[in-house]
């Protein structure tokens, strides 16, 4: 309505101004008229008076109409320059856009409401290879660009949702075929576009190429599921802890379960049980050290120790880890195996090396390793030591009436006996045959020859399984040497415990000999 007011008001102004001029003009030449007649009666006087009359209405209106113009022609200059001056302005505003868009680093297409191109960006012409003159105007790109047609059917359903505005795309991917037959996935961003009077005009789509994205994304993703894949079919369990004094899990493999019994869930983050916790009969200690010492080296560090499972068993574990950086924070990477077969083997290994087979006791090279370390220790702390020599009594005629068999079974069960009826702190080894040697730390010569006898006593009132049922009665002849008295190193010791059993044998058997003093031996 104020542009219509707006049109007309010149017309009214002009007939406005003619109005005023002609009442004005009229009145002046009515009312000059009359007081000229009234003031001038001569008539040549008159005629001139009306001649200067005239020629001043012309100046007076002329001067008026000169001013008006003036103010009207000033106002139209600066209306012109301003119009000018946007117009400028616009144009340049509409440049920048299209400057814009056209080096936008996305896509940008605008479709008409029948679906055909109307603007196709720089990038647009990249990604596609299709030029800008093919496209404008027609919908031929659909075909080009999804050539399969239930794809292009689906797609195309999408833009015209859109410039029917039922909603907006946001992130939806397409995967598009270029001139070159290249495939490329899109990720688009479209609405639909409205004109000023709000009437729907379009629709545009921003486009991002995101094929390198997926494919990187996707070989993460490959990468994981191989690593994960790996880790899972690691013997053990790899983890990746904090060091702090829990070594809270914050990952462990699916081996997790083999190894501890509990499931990854339960250890990460310590939420049902620390891995510290697991460690056997304070082995943290252990753990920690060198773990330590590891960082200080900035080298791995490779451990052993017993861990108790969710189940009680308890086994042995062999990790291997290192520190690493993460974000400013010290965590530990690592794997953790099961290696209590291999430490039973070991055990297995150490017993065959130091244990007589038949007996269970330890052979006759632990027994005098072990001598060497109790006369050592004897002598450090000036404590005495007693070491027994047994032989057992016509032992041959055993194996000789029940066989050989039999006389194993004997040896078994008299020196488990023997092994039974003495301290935890002594030590009683077989030295060969049916001889067999038991050290009695921080024993003298009394306690000694008491723990003899009682020995002594017990095989002889204790019959011996022959091992099909029946028993057969057995002696034996004990040689006790001590330390310091009867000698200060092993060798001596044994020697005088041996010549003190062929004593016990020459003078009767079934008896116990304490070797003879230094002054006795030399006095006898
Ligand atoms: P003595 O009272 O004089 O000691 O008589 P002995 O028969 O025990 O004689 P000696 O100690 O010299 O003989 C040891 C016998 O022990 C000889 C051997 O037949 C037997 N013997 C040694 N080692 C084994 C063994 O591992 N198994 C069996 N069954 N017999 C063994
Ligand atoms: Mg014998
Ligand atoms: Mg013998």
């Amino acid at each position: 309505m104020d542009t219509l007011k707006g049109r007309h008001t010149p017309l009214r102004r002009s007939l406005w101004a003619v109005g005023v001029y002609l009442l004005a003009g009229g009145l002046w030449i009515t009312f000059s008229d009359y007081l000229a007649g009234q003031w001038f009666p001569d008539p040549e006087t008159l005629n001139r008076v009306q001649t200067y009359k005239g020629i001043l209405f012309v100046l007076v209106t002329a001067l008026v109409l000169f001013l008006a113009l003036m103010r009207q022609f000033s106002s139209d200059r600066t209306i012109l320059s301003l119009h000018h001056h946007q117009r400028e302005e616009i144009r340049e505003l509409n440049q920048f856009r299209e400057s814009v868009i056209e080096r936008a680093n996305v896509w940008i297409n605008v479709l008409d409401p029948s679906g055909r191109i109307v603007l196709w960006n720089t990038t647009a012409e990249e990604i596609t290879g299709y030029r800008r003159e093919e496209v404008l105007d027609s919908d031929r790109i659909w075909q080009w660009l999804y050539p399969d047609a239930d794809d292009r059917a689906r797609n195309r359903a999408r833009a015209e949702e859109i410039l029917r505005d039922e909603g907006e795309l946001v992130g939806y991917e397409s995967c598009i075929t270029t001139r070159d037959g290249r495939q490329r996935r899109i990720s688009w961003n479209a609405r639909s576009l409205r004109n000023e009077n709000g009437e729907k005009v379009g629709a545009i789509a921003i486009g991002q190429d995101v094929t390198d994205l997926r494919e990187a994304e996707m070989t993460i993703r490959q990468r994981e599921r191989q690593l994960s894949t790996l880790m899972d079919n690691l013997p053990g369990m790899a983890y990746r802890c904090r060091y702090d004094d829990h070594w809270t899990m914050l990952f462990v493999s699916s081996g997790c379960r083999e190894l501890t019994g509990y499931e990854p869930d339960e250890l990460v983050n310590n939420h049902r049980v620390s891995y510290a916790e697991l460690i056997a009969d304070g082995g943290n200690g252990g753990v920690l050290r060198a773990v330590e010492s590891a960082i200080g080296n900035a080298e791995s560090f490779s451990i052993e120790y017993a861990i108790d499972r969710k189940d009680g068993r308890r086994i042995w574990v062999w990790e291997r880890g290192r520190a690493v950086e993460d974000n400013g924070d010290l965590v530990l990477e690592g794997i953790i195996l099961d290696i209590s077969d291999r430490k039973k083997l070991e055990n297995e290994l150490s017993e065959l090396a130091t244990r007589d087979p038949l007996t269970g006791l330890f052979n006759r090279r632990e027994m005098t390793r072990l001598l060497d370390e109790e006369v050592a220790r004897a002598k450090r702390y000036g404590r005495a030591l007693s070491l027994l020599w047994i032989d057992f009594d016509h032992f041959k005629e055993i194996n000789d009436e029940y066989g050989h068999a039999a006389g194993d079974s004997v040896l078994k069960a008299t020196s488990a006996l023997l092994a039974d009826s003495v301290r935890s702190v002594d030590v009683i080894g077989r030295f060969g045959g049916e001889e067999f040697v038991i050290l009695l730390p921080e024993m003298d010569r009394a306690e000694a020859w008491e723990t003899a006898e009682r020995l002594r006593t017990l095989i002889r009132e204790t019959p011996q399984p022959l091992g099909d049922g029946r028993t057969v009665p057995l002696t034996i002849s004990i040689g006790v040497s001590v330390f310091p008295d009867h000698g200060t190193d092993s060798h001596t010791l044994c020697a005088e415990a041996d010549r003190a059993m062929y004593q016990a044998k020459s003078s009767g058997r079934n008896r116990v000999v304490l070797a003879p003093l230094v002054q006795e031996a030399h006095n006898p």
